[in-house]
């Protein structure tokens, strides 16, 4: 197909580190209106409303400080670039030689030329000059190739690849879970404001803040769900959004692994890890594919 929907991203550059901005300032409109307005003064009274208070300021904390460690974890967190020693394995296809690719086939001369010598595809990318590990793509905005790259993402103003995406995913989980809890929280209140004669007694400023809270965290948490649930089933079959648009239908995915497999090749081995922004020391020494430059293939095709 000669149309890419990625091509779009090239314009997100402009965009940049605003972003940024708007979410803290969707966090500070959401904090004045959930914690300072309605449930702290609620907690400070006591009586019967203060226990539940207390459950929702100690969720949103919880939430919140997850959701800004696994956001400035994905905007700080280098994707993964391709080495300058990086080069292709040997193609042990080739006249059954073990010789290394170097010394028998020499980069193409066309921009992004697959090279296809009786075995594995390489491709090289003439923008970086150098050949793309498996699953690498250029990024337009970066511009540079990206280890498994999945999208370049203008919220975390960075790209989305092999070594943040599991950090990319917390985000949206933890994101998905506090603008819920901000929007039930705010429900209540939002209903009486829509009913309520009393509702001239508040200050319009605050009025229009707890407004805007809602509308913006209902907005995020439906959003945010189609986004998450995409991605659920990306991770299941071992696919980035970039290769879920290139790749045939059809044919068994040649990474597929089984889902508990695919799953821990984004979360690591470590159950205690799954939820945080880190993988097990253990994991990142054992595990390669978390380096971005090595993927198991099928057994039936790893042979
Ligand atoms: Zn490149
Ligand atoms: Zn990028």
């Amino acid at each position: 197909m000669a149309w890419n929907v990625f091509k779009f991203c090239t314009g997100l550059k402009v965009i940049g580190s605003v972003m940024i901005v708007v979410v803290l300032a969707v966090v500070g409109v959401s904090y004045y209106a959930v914690i300072i307005f309605n449930y702290a003064p609620h907690l400070i009274k006591g009586g019967s409303e203060a226990a539940i208070a207390l459950i929702v300021v100690i969720l949103f904390h919880v939430l919140l400080l997850m959701l800004l460690w696994c956001y400035f974890t994905v905007i700080f967190t280098d994707p993964g670039g391709v080495p300058q020693s990086w080069w292709p394995s040997p193609i042990e296809d080739l006249e059954n030689q073990t010789t290394p690719l170097a010394s028998t086939v020499s980069p193409p001369s066309g921009p992004n030329v697959p090279m296809v010598a009786q075995g594995p595809l390489v491709r090289y990318c003439r923008k970086c000059s150098h050949f793309k590990p498996p699953r690498c793509h250029h990024c337009s905005v970066c511009k540079r190739c990206v280890l498994k790259m999945d999208h370049h993402c203008v919220w975390v103003v960075n790209c989305v690849g092999a070594r943040n995406y599991k950090f990319f995913l917390l985000f949206l989980l933890y994101t998905f879970l506090e603008t819920t809890l901000v929007t039930a929280a705010l429900l209540p209140q939002f209903i009486v404001f829509l009913s309520d004669a009393d509702v001239e007694v508040v200050h319009p400023g605050i009025l229009a803040t707890i407004f805007l809270a809602f509308v913006l965290n209902l907005a995020f948490a439906l959003s945010v769900l189609g986004f998450l649930i995409m991605h659920i089933s990306l991770v299941a079959g071992n696919t980035t959004t970039i290769e879920a648009y290139e790749k045939k239908v059809s044919a068994r995915w040649r990474y597929d692994l089984g889902p508990k497999k695919n799953f821990e090749q984004v979360f690591g081995t470590w159950k205690l890890y799954w939820l945080l922004p880190m993988y097990a020391e253990e994991d990142l020494r054992k595990m390669t594919v978390l380096h971005g430059l090595d993927y198991p293939l099928r057994p039936e095709l790893d042979s």
